[in-house]
């Protein structure tokens, strides 16, 4: 199949390879010029693991090319892809549709013969007709069908994910549409992935009704970890308790700073103007988001409160900025607002991060970056971790209590059991878990 990706971000670029990978001829077009010269000469805008080595794998073998002209690219298409962004919109969070849109403008003017139209951007319920709406408009005699396909890669694994996905869900108005996408993905279907066909809608409300289920998720283990540390309970175990039960399942159950990131923050948020525009309240949802919103503010304060005396002026190194580990992406991380809580009291911030401190350098202001996380604790009065990157899970404790003012270790992902890191000569607070038995 003959594939233009529209969009080379992490969603656009990630599937591109991907479907390249699977034997299509892939075009993956972008409107930011840096991005596609830097594409064409061999290298990778975004940190993922994997990807530079399936793109030069894909563009040697002829399969996947880069341009910043769409129409030629769309003229000659049998499947068009939208992956562009969809972030929150100023001012009243609705999702921002203007690069939607905007695309689907370029493309009307483009098409040349039978086309398949599909979102993969995270997109609110009823955009599929809009998009519809504005191809026909713009170029009435064009032959296509808008289909909805909505993307849950996670950043991070996202090469796993597109390729070994737990389900692929498609939304299609027109019966033309199944053919040509059956063909797109018929290398999962081989292996045996479930193809999901709904009709449009549903599919797009999947993809908000997934993500909102796994923010609630998150908070609501967030909320039983501040009841354990008030009862004195352990939340790990609590976690492990109920996630053995199959009804439960044990992911997303890990307590940590709240969730962030690029998906969850503008998706929950959208979901919940759909869902008031349509008189149906998502309280759930509502819940989920204020809840998560005072969480990552919370988490600045246990730190200061956990740092003896006054905090002006003195030191707090944070190990990992980026939302997760493996991705160099710095949208909507806990980071931002936790980092602001602590330099509102007056608290120098040392950071480091092993892929995320150039993206971080455009959101954070007023932040020194190290070398390393021994560098960033140097002379600290104390030390945050974060996100838990591999690089932060083996650290050497008792050197960083020999090398900090003060041996305070906050760790936000409870990645060390309390007794070792107390055994290293740390004062450790940590997350829903009570100290040393
Ligand atoms: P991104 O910001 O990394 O990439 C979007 C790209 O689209 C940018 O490079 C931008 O320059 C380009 N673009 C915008 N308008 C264009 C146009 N008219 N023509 C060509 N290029 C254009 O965004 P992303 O993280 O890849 O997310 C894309 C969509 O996928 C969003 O709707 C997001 O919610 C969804 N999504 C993201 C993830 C994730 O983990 N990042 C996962 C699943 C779904």
């Amino acid at each position: 199949m003959r594939i233009v990706m529209i969009g080379s971000g992490y969603v656009g670029l990630v599937s591109g390879a991907c479907f390249a990978d699977f034997g299509h001829h892939v075009t993956c077009v972008d409107k930011d010029a840096n991005k596609i010269a830097r594409l064409k000469a061999g290298g990778i805008p975004i940190y993922e693991p994997g990807l530079d080595e399936l793109v030069a794998r894909n563009v040697a073998a002829g399969n996947l090319s880069f341009t910043t002209e769409l129409s030629e690219a769309v003229g000659a298409a049998d499947v068009v892809f939208i992956a562009v962004g969809t972030p929150s919109r100023r001012g009243d969070g609705h999702a921002d549709l203007s690069y939607v849109h905007g695309a689907a403008r370029e493309i009307a003017a483009a098409l040349d013969g039978f086309t398949v139209i599909v979102t993969k951007s995270t997109v609110p319920v009823g955009t599929g007709d809009e998009v519809e709406r504005i191809i026909r408009e713009c170029n009435p005699v064009a032959e296509f069908a808008v289909a909805s396909n909505p993307e849950f890669l996670r950043e991070g694994a996202a090469i796993e994910d597109f390729k070994r996905p737990d389900r692929v869900v498609i939304g299609i108005e027109d019966e033309r549409a199944r053919a040509p996408l059956e063909e797109v993905y018929r290398p999962l279907s081989l292996n045996r992935a479930p193809v999901l066909f709904t009709r449009r809608r549903t599919s797009e409300l999947t993809k908000y009704a997934a993500n909102a289920f796994l923010a609630m998720k998150i908070t609501y283990i967030n909320e039983i970890a501040e009841l354990c540390e008030r009862v004195g309970a352990d939340v790990q175990e609590v976690a492990r308790g109920i996630g053995l039960d199959n009804r439960i399942g044990s992911k997303f159950l890990n307590a940590g700073p709240g969730y962030g990131g690029s998906c969850f923050p503008k998706d929950t948020l959208a979901l919940m103007k759909t869902s008031q525009d349509y008189e149906t309240p998502l309280r759930l949802i509502e819940a989920t988001i204020a809840v998560n919103d005072q969480r990552k503010r919370a988490m600045g304060r246990k730190v200061l409160n956990a740092i003896a005396g006054p905090v002006r002026g003195r030191t707090v190194a944070v190990l990992g900025l980026t939302f997760k580990p493996n991705t160099d992406d710095m949208r909507d991380a806990p980071s931002i607002a936790i980092i602001q809580a602590l330099q509102d009291a007056g608290a120098k911030v040392r950071a480091y991060d092993p892929e995320g401190m150039a993206a971080s350098e455009a959101v954070l202001n007023n932040v020194e970056y190290a070398g390393s996380a021994y560098e960033a604790a140097e002379g600290a009065a104390a030390t945050v971790i974060v996100t838990e990157w591999d690089a932060f899970r083996a650290l050497d404790l008792k050197r960083l209590a020999g090398i900090m003012a003060d041996p305070l270790l906050v760790d936000l992902r409870n990645i060390y059991p309390p007794a070792r890191a107390e055994e290293a000569g740390l004062r450790y607070v940590s997350v829903g878990r009570p100290g040393k038995l």
